[in-house]
């Protein structure tokens, strides 16, 4: 039987997620703020793994340095050349190390990096030469990886409990934590049994106090994010077959995760949330649908459908929801076509408040 609403619920998951991205951003961390820059960002990760809700925690001077290398992300190519890059002119192959993959691939990205501006190219005697037009910045200092639970009730703890052992035994992030939405009492100590001691758990309040309350119910540890990692790749049953107890004996699987790759891939996914934040969640849904509206919550507009009568999810706002309708031609009228209906006055709006909220942009 379904578990009874409570008060202020949250009527999705998603719905919650904006809302833990919206106080992550003004309040993180928990225990008050510290001065530091945060960036925050959703549903980004690796290729197996993807986080609901990312905070990246920043020194200022090297966030604001990383604003002179543009709004968007440096992939990982770019990273390679970007970062190597020599302060003198120097052939490319001499001066950037090997990348492991062919010297085509790292030609083809200094070719991008100059054509964005990030990287400086000349051609001397045949050959391709490189030198850095500025130091790439150390602007990352913490990772925290937040999964977030609106309704942290049994299922969902055991459901949560092997995402986050995974996440604490590879420590790619500085902290992993679950967010659940405040139920008005202290979180189950019997859940807790399921989570790994090592995650933290934060209680956010929904409702009327809007998404400027929270508490920790759990601190989390610092993971050895310098150490090498450990990938589960098959866990059978998180390590009981029946989630109560008894041991489930068939074997684990386990890869080794080395330090380089870590330091990589958190990069790459520090850049990635640099460039998204987590406004745009818009960009994945319809707009442009005469059903959709932004309305108005404490510091988060949501996405609410007029012909569902509900704050719709991510997935079904999209091009195959069977009630989807075009806004009307009339709707678009005036500015049209140069600055669209309301569904692209929706997105500038959502991309006018990420950029303004965006630490170091501005
Ligand atoms: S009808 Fe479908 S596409 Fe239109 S706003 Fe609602 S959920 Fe989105």
């Amino acid at each position: 039987m379904p578990a009874a609403r409570r008060p202020g619920h949250v009527d999705s998951e998603f719905g919650f997620e904006l809302q833990v991205c919206a106080w992550a951003e003004r309040h993180w961390p928990p225990e008050g703020s510290d001065g530091r820059p945060v960036v925050v960002a959703r549903q980004l990760g690796t290729g197996r793994r993807r986080w609901d809700t990312i905070v990246l925690v920043c020194d200022p001077e090297g966030l604001a340095a990383r604003r002179a290398f543009g709004r968007r992300r440096l992939d990982s190519d770019l990273l390679h050349v970007v970062r190597h890059a020599p302060v003198e002119w120097a052939w490319y192959r001499e001066a950037l190390p090997d990348p492991g993959y062919p010297w085509r691939y790292v030609r083809e990205a200094v070719n991008r990096a100059a054509d964005r501006g990030v990287l400086e190219r000349r051609k001397r005697s045949g050959r391709v030469e490189v030198r850095r037009v500025r130091p790439y910045p150390d602007w990352v200092e913490r990772v925290v990886a937040i999964e977030n639970k609106p309704d942290l009730d049994a299922a969902a703890a055991r459901a949560l409990g092997p995402q986050l052992r995974h996440d604490v035994a590879l420590a790619l992030a500085d902290e992993v934590w679950a967010a659940t939405a405040e139920a008005g009492e202290r979180v189950e100590p019997a859940l807790l049994e399921d989570i790994p001691v090592e995650a933290g758990i934060l209680t956010v309040s929904p409702g009327e106090r809007g998404t400027d309350a929270a508490s920790v119910a759990w601190r989390p540890r610092t993971l050895a994010v310098e150490e090498p990692g450990t990938r589960i790749l098959e866990n059978p049953g998180g390590g009981r077959s029946d989630g109560r107890g008894s041991h489930d004996p068939s074997a684990a699987r386990f890869e080794y995760a080395d330090p380089d790759w870590k330091a990589c891939k958190r990069l790459e996914i520090a850049e990635r949330a640099y460039e998204r934040g987590w406004r745009s969640y818009v960009d994945s849904m319809r707009p442009d649908c005469r059903y959709f509206e932004l309305r108005p919550a404490p510091d988060v507009a949501r996405p609410y459908c007029t012909a569902k009568g509900c704050h719709q999810t991510a997935g079904e706002c999209a091009g195959s929801c069977p009630e989807f309708e075009p806004e009307p031609p009339a709707w678009r009228q005036g500015r049209w076509p140069v600055e669209g209906g309301p569904g692209a006055g929706i997105k500038r709006l959502l991309a006018r408040q990420r950029s303004r909220r965006r630490p170091g942009t501005q």
